[in-house]
């Protein structure tokens, strides 16, 4: 009783956390790095560790409630926004920005037929410089 006691509390508290986590990162639209989130988490919960938050993203990822975004081996950024979209990323500065621009679902059917492969999705990613960058 007391150990079942002990783990639903533990079960409550990582809830808590991860809710916590996943509302900071849908709060802003700048998609932050797990270091940025941690800084932020940090502010609501001070004795959280890195490890913690960076699991939970991972958690979150699986459960499709976020999504990673790769920039090379070391350089991954997250976004709370879930329906497929476009980005800029800036190469100098490393901001990466939603774009209004329509996603072109008719290009997974093009794709499917021309290959034969099943096409879930597709992921477009433009580069350049930001308007901070560019002045
Ligand atoms: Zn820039
Ligand atoms: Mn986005």
């Amino acid at each position: 009783m007391q150990q079942k006691e002990t783990t639903e509390i533990t079960n409550y508290r990582m809830t808590k956390q991860r809710d916590l986590i996943l509302k900071a990162l849908q709060s802003v639209k700048n998609h932050p790095s797990a270091e940025e989130i941690y800084l932020m988490v940090k502010k609501k919960i001070p004795n959280i560790s890195f490890g913690t938050v960076y699991r939970n993203l991972r958690i979150l990822k699986e459960q499709g409630l976020l999504i990673e975004l790769n920039y090379g081996k070391n350089f991954s950024r997250f976004d709370g926004r879930i329906e497929n979209h476009y980005h800029f990323s800036c190469v100098n500065c490393g901001n990466v920005l939603d774009l209004d621009e329509k996603v072109r679902c008719e290009l997974n059917k093009k794709i499917a037929a021309e290959t034969g492969l099943h096409v879930l999705y597709h992921r477009l990613e433009f580069y350049g410089l930001c308007k901070k960058c560019s002045d």
